[in-house]
């Protein structure tokens, strides 16, 4: 624990034990005395399904900026998801994706990664850590109803156990990890710190999800990833997890959405722009049934511009924004915000004007993030909450040249993997090297189908699985 001023002992309460408050847990445990996250639902013991986050039925990727953050909170955590059968998988190695622009290379050299694992594992190997440190607690079924304090400061917040008892937990600080559903926005307003800016925009588009046992071996077997394309709004996936399992996700936005019916999952994948995932689908056994979310709405709350902003008080995660979660940020923004959190702590401690300084902080991942969700989502004819203007469609038309290109060149497929996996700001991608690769164009020609090396071939024969002519 870093030396403080406080002549008395130091409290945290984390709003929520999901993904980002375990991260806050982490980033705030040698900074207070003490941590308690309350959480309104149980808590397994196991890497097993909870209901505080019903989204771990839809796969989840851990991009290599938030796994980086997550082992710089908790060093050794991705070793041990590794350890448990996550997979490691370097990109685009490793995968087999289908952009709007075409078919992505598997460059022989990898540069990012991300981790492959059911949400309930990442969720356990990251709840186990962070419940390893002496001075963090998690009590579950206990729910936060309101903030305590006033417009300057929030002192605790008041909670409701499962049983209807209420009761005040006061603190030094309070971080609001509670997700999607926050109410922090509201608390604010009664607090009489007026409306926080809120931007909203929805692509309409749902997701479908199953558990396959995988017909081949799992180890190093590519992510397969159909993009969707804004003339056929279909995308879909197939993400290696542990214990030999293939997590499948369908999407489409309205009027051609996936639904529950298992009858009809396999064949929905046949509609994706191509296709390789019902192909791969036609020898895998289903082990669950199909769930359908449509909480793909990217909403952000701006909290770092409020004209005056509560001492003790910080958001973090889901709670701050939530982006279509097509593109894979959501839990690493929550270890980016929950990093930079910790630094701003340790640079100022608790004092006056951190939990304002935190925000600002927090924001900057969020930034990024909702920039490359919003810049493609605004595009897509079912979107409603904004309309492309003439710089956005600028900058589309950029970013798909940039795309093809990355098709053909590693050079330019570094520059994007390092921004779509949040390690470096967008503006890395107006280099001049970027831009001049970009108006060359791809250094190679543009692939036909998707590429499967022979050891991939070799276990696809003995599954008997047939790729269909366009199937490659
Ligand atoms: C379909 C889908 C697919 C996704 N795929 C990916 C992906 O591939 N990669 C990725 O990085 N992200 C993905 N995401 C996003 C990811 O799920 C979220 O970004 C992440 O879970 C955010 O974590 P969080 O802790 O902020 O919120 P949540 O995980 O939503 O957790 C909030 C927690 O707070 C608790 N809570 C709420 N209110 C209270 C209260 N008042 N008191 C106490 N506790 C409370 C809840 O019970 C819950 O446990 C996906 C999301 C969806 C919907």
């Amino acid at each position: 624990m870093t030396e403080r001023s406080h002549p008395r002992p130091t409290r945290a309460v984390v709003i929520g034990g999901s993904i980002a408050g375990m991260l806050a847990a982490a980033a705030v445990k040698d900074h207070v005395d003490r941590v308690e996250i309350l959480e309104t639902h149980e808590i397994p013991a196991g890497p097993e399904p909870r209901a505080g986050v019903p989204q771990a039925a839809h796969f989840h990727i851990l991009l290599s900026g938030g796994a980086d953050a997550v082992d710089d909170l908790l060093p050794g955590a991705v070793g041990r998801l590794l350890a448990a059968g996550a997979h490691r998988v370097p990109m685009t190695t490793n995968m087999i994706m289908y952009s709007p622009e075409g078919w992505y290379r598997r460059w022989k050299r990898d540069s990012h990664h991300l981790i492959a694992a059911s949400r309930d594992l990442t969720d356990f190997v990251v709840r186990e850590h962070v419940l390893k440190a002496p001075n963090v607690t998690v009590r579950p079924l206990t729910r936060v109803t309101a903030l305590l304090g006033d417009a300057r400061r929030i002192t605790g917040v008041r909670v409701r156990e499962a049983g209807g008892a209420e009761s005040e937990v006061t603190a030094d600080l309070v971080v609001d990890a509670s997700g999607r559903a926050s109410r922090t926005p509201r608390w604010l307003a009664e607090l009489g710190l007026g409306r926080v800016r809120e931007d909203r925009l929805d692509s309409g588009l749902a997701y479908a999800s199953r558990v396959y046992r995988a017909p081949v071996a799992t180890r190093n077997w590519p992510v397969i990833n159909i993009q969707a394309d804004p003339r056929l709004p279909r995308a879909g996936g197939i993400v290696p997890i542990e214990d030999g399992r293939w997590h499948v996700s369908l999407m489409g936005t309205s009027g051609g959405q996936p639904t529950r019916d298992p009858d009809a999952f396999a064949p929905y994948a046949r509609t994706l722009r191509h296709p390789v995932v019902a192909d791969l689908l036609d020898r895998a056994e289903p082990l669950t049934d199909v769930v359908v979310t449509r909480s793909t709405v990217n909403r952000r709350y701006y909290y770092e511009r409020l004209g005056s902003w509560p001492e003790g008080l910080v958001a973090v995660g889901d709670s701050v924004a939530a982006f279509n979660p097509v593109y894979g940020h959501g839990m690493s923004v929550a270890a980016l915000g929950a990093v930079a959190l910790r630094d701003r702590l340790a640079a100022a401690g608790l004092r006056t004007g951190l939990a304002r300084q935190a925000q600002r902080a927090i924001a900057r991942p969020v930034h990024l993030a909702w920039s490359l969700a919003v810049g493609q989502d605004i595009h897509y004819p079912t979107t409603t909450g904004g309309k492309a203007g003439f710089a956005d469609r600028l900058l589309h038309r950029y970013v798909s040249r940039l795309s093809r290109t990355a098709t053909g060149s590693y050079h330019v497929a570094t520059a994007m993997t390092d921004v779509l996996t949040l390690q470096t700001s967008g503006i890395s991608l107006l280099r001049p090297g970027v831009l001049a690769a970009a108006v060359r164009g791809p250094s190679r020609p543009q692939l036909t189908a998707p590429t499967f090396t022979p050891s991939e071939r070799r276990l696809m024969d003995e599954a008997d699985i047939v790729l269909s002519a366009a199937g490659g």
